[in-house]
């Protein structure tokens, strides 16, 4: 199949490109490279181009005789879209609406949407189901729920299939240990460690030691980038026969904070300085998946269920990027 990914120069979407490629498929990425980084994208056409371009959606798609959309291009700061809501609802939920709209034009039905599971909000149990109530407390949730429900009204008119995977904590690095996670600035709390194991900070800091978990840091479900790739190509296959198709992706197991940061120093073999600093805001205790559904619609799987086994690709990656996509000769894995 064709597809195109958009986003495709970013982690998750990197990885999906590979995987696509890997698979027999024809990927074609489409990123304006605001986060993402062009050495990232390795077997596939390359389109630089922003979401707001409708002319040029309409034409990549057209030109490429593309047969599917696989979109991971977003902002993905929670704490940024608290500051900046009308960026994240237009680069979020405008953008994807023109894509949509493009989608449409060119006669494209199959839509596969990165979604979160930041569209739960504050949930009262874990783990989360699909039913559990959607309720986001942050405009990055609300923008991605937004589309959620354009997507669900659009194929009940039967002018789109489309899939929203709902992510938990995606993690590690893929393809072989060479397309791994590179933000800037860097948020996440894997990367972060990481970077400090490495001496490229001094310390990482825990937000929040008094939540009410076992030993009072949050807990959050990691997921390895390669068992969430694999989701989406299944779930790109039963869009063959299905209009609406919604899943979390998660291994249902929680690890706190203080867990992974025990996990990076037994992995690395190195110690650092860790901080108890005080709360982020908006971070629920406790967010773990129940994936059941995706496990029966979907035969999903995943092969890297062990925190630690997803620590090792992570560093892995950095330990032969010290400096990210930026390394000059990055180390041969
Ligand atoms: N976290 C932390 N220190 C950091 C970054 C994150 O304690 O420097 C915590 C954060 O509060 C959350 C968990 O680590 O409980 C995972 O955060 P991340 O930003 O990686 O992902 P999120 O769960 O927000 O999607």
């Amino acid at each position: 199949m064709k597809v195109l990914v958009c986003g495709g120069a970013g982690y998750i979407g990197s990885n999906m490109t590979a995987m696509l490629a890997r698979g027999g498929h024809e990927p074609v990425v489409f990123d304006n490279l605001a986060k993402g980084h062009r050495s990232a994208v390795k077997d596939a056409e390359f389109v630089r181009g922003d979401l707001a371009d409708y002319g040029l959606l309409v034409e990549t798609l057209g030109n490429y005789g593309i047969d599917a959309v696989m979109h991971f291009a977003a902002f993905i700061e929670v704490g940024e879209s608290v500051e900046k809501p009308l960026t994240y609802y237009r680069n979020n939920f405008c953008n994807t609406h023109n894509l949509l709209c493009a989608m449409a034009e060119a006669g494209v039905e199959k839509f596969v949407f990165s979604s979160t599971a930041a569209v739960y909000g504050m949930p009262e149990t874990t783990p989360i189901t699909e039913e559990t109530s959607k309720a986001p407390i942050n405009p990055y949730g609300e923008s991605k729920w937004a589309v959620e429900r354009l997507c669900h009204f659009l194929s009940e008119t039967k002018k789109l299939r489309y899939a929203a995977l709902r992510y938990f904590n995606a993690a590690g690095a893929g393809q072989d240990c060479t397309l791994g996670e590179d933000h800037r600035p860097e948020s996440h709390l894997i990367p972060l460690i990481i970077q400090a194991a490495m001496g490229k900070r001094d310390a990482v800091s825990i937000f929040g030691t008094d939540y009410p978990t076992p030993d009072g840091t949050c807990v959050r479900d990691y997921i390895h980038i390669e068992d969430l790739c694999k989701a989406h190509l299944l779930a790109l296959d039963k869009l063959d026969e299905a209009y609406e198709l919604v899943c979390n992706l998660g291994n249902g197991k929680g690890y706190s904070v203080r867990e992974v940061i025990e996990t990076v120093k037994k992995v690395s073999g190195k110690d650092f300085r860790v901080i108890e600093a005080d709360r982020r805001r908006g971070d629920p205790p406790v967010l773990t998946a129940d994936a059941t559904k995706a496990k029966i619609e979907l035969g999903w799987r995943t092969d890297y269920p062990q925190l630690e086994k997803i620590i090792q690709s992570a560093w892995t990656w950095h330990d032969n990027h010290p400096d990210g996509y930026d390394s000059k000769s990055p180390r041969p894995v």
